[in-house]
């Protein structure tokens, strides 16, 4: 029988399985296939899915537990007994509905949830929309170096700066993107110190990012970068032929030239007394289809530039990416065995004590295994759209999130939601906000609610309306859920046969350290 027909306390027709990855052996669940066989007032709503031989289950809480068909059968069926080795596992795990400790976990929720409490965190500012790169997969509307017409100016930044100290988040981080954004440098720089001096009022937790290709950098702006504590992040494709292949820089060698300021900036980090281990420039690798038989070559570069994590992303369906799709796209079933491959490699190297990471699977794995909320804006319930992020194009629009800016520069400004000149209450109240952050629940997606993977999934509308028309998606046929539930499940399969070695290389992963250096109290 499919999983699809496992008893559900939710209403039936969850979908089978999307997933590539290797399945166990059927487990015959013949004679538990009828909804009426679930014991309400024995167990709290579940949801459930066979990982390998055994059976999955999950709570709205985000508790789960690996049981085996007898065990499954015993538990559908209500049949365990108070002292009873399973009936202490279950009740241990908040599945006993009689055992669950309300006012506790009504604190673990909020402490979850917390994010729900105040306004955007991340505000993406746009500086310019020139580049000195012509990267394929770009998608962002960039324009040549000479449109200096496209930069931000001093009064649109400081209007946005002024409308993200209005968030009410306690904490806030002003991105910078492009473009390349250091094009734009009296404006970031600008922006920088105009921040700083509010928040000398505002007594926010400030911290500054940098997304930069590094190649407008010379050490009068590094200095200022890190007298300044803005965190840098980079593109690091893979080695010099598959990187120069994709990010064409026609001012000279892009790979020699991040490669280069990464060493510089690691050592200079080094040279301030800052812990090598947790100081580093972030750098991040787009999978385009000449990566996908480099998975070994790509994850060696980032070993050898000393990164301790990599987070594979697969390309967007925004922007120039969609244009490029013929040359550089792929399907989600390709791009997933090359996931699988790159991440199994990455475990075989953390067993030979190389220590680096997946940061998909590491944010996973940390609200599965840590039970923690890293309020990573595309896997939270609502997504990040105007509640998590902000995103300010050089004119002053306020979208959504940079992926709705980047759907804007396809022509399209269904995610504009305002502009620099309006007030705080109006952006964050107006029918198009509210529409868009609650297009963001997966409580209400037909398939999700009765998905095992639900406590730990998220959406993002921007990607369900330019895949599939729709901001609420269609999540059987979506790109985004496949990708989701097949790495989930690798995931699980994984933690199925982990031995407490990789149990340790796994919790590792769970495990946070606050950049306090790139916070600006
Ligand atoms: S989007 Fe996530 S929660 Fe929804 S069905 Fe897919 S994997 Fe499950």
């Amino acid at each position: 029988m499919l999983e699809a027909d496992l008893p559900s306390h939710r209403p039936p027709g969850a979908p089978p399985s999307t997933t590539t990855l290797p399945r166990g052996r059927q487990v015959d669940f013949t004679g538990l296939s009828s909804p009426d066989r679930w014991k309400p007032e024995f167990a709290v709503p579940y949801n459930q899915r066979q990982i390998g031989s055994k059976v999955l289950i999950s709570n709205d809480l985000g508790d789960w537990l690996l049981l085996t068909p007898a065990e499954f059968r015993d538990f559908v069926d209500g049949r365990p007994q108070p002292g009873e080795p399973l009936y202490e596992k279950l009740k241990h795990a908040n599945f006993v509905a009689a055992e669950i400790d309300l006012h506790a976990q009504a604190d673990r929720w909020r402490s979850k949830k917390q994010y729900l409490y105040h306004g955007p965190t991340l505000h993406a500012f746009v500086l310019t929309h020139r580049c000195n790169h012509g990267c394929q997969y770009c998608h962002s509307s960039i324009v040549g170096m000479e449109r200096t017409d496209t930069d931000m100016s001093i009064e649109v930044a400081e209007r946005g700066v002024d409308m993200a100290f209005q968030s009410t988040a306690w904490a806030i981080t002003i991105e910078f993107q492009g473009g390349e954004p250091t094009a734009n440098w009296d404006v970031l720089r600008h922006i920088v110190e105009y921040a700083k001096k509010k928040n000398i009022e505002a007594k926010k937790v400030l911290s500054f990012a940098l997304v930069t290709n590094l190649s407008l950098m010379d050490d009068a702006r590094l200095d200022f970068l890190l007298d300044s504590h803005v965190q840098l992040c980079t593109s690091l494709d893979g080695p010099a032929d598959l990187h120069n292949k994709i990010r064409i820089f026609r001012g000279g060698n892009s790979h020699e030239t991040v490669l280069g300021w990464m060493q510089k900036i690691n050592q200079r980090y080094a040279d301030m007394g800052l812990d090598k281990n947790q100081y580093r420039v972030e750098a991040l690798p787009t999978i385009t289809r000449p990566s996908l038989t480099r998975w070994k070559d790509i994850v060696d570069q980032f070993v050898e530039v000393g990164c301790r994590a990599i987070f594979l992303r697969k390309l967007d369906p925004f922007g120039f990416a969609a244009k490029s799709a013929k040359t550089l796209g792929y399907s989600m079933d390709e791009y997933l065995e090359f996931y699988v491959n790159a991440v199994d490699y990455i475990i075989e190297l953390n067993r030979q004590g190389v220590q680096v990471m997946e940061r998909h699977a590491a944010i996973m794995l940390n609200k599965i295994l840590a039970d923690e909320e890293p309020n990573y804006l595309d896997l939270r319930i609502p997504g990040g759209a105007c509640i998590g992020q902000l995103g300010y194009a050089p004119d002053g629009s306020i979208y959504s999130s940079d992926e709705g800016r980047f759907v804007a520069s396809m022509g399209d400004e269904m995610f504009k939601i305002g502009t620099v000149h309006d007030s705080y209450l109006d952006l964050m109240t107006n029918a198009g906000t509210r529409a868009l952050v609650m297009a963001g629940l997966n409580d209400g997606q037909p398939d999700c609610v009765s998905c095992v993977y639900k406590p730990w999934c998220g959406q993002q509308v921007e990607y369900n309306y330019k895949t599939q028309g729709s901001l609420h998606g269609h999540m059987r046929d979506s790109t985004w859920c496949k990708n989701h539930k097949s790495i989930f499940d690798y995931l699980m399969h994984k933690l199925e046969a982990a031995d407490e070695r990789d149990m340790e290389m796994f919790r590792l992963w769970t495990t946070n350290r606050t950049l306090d250096h790139f916070i600006i109290e």
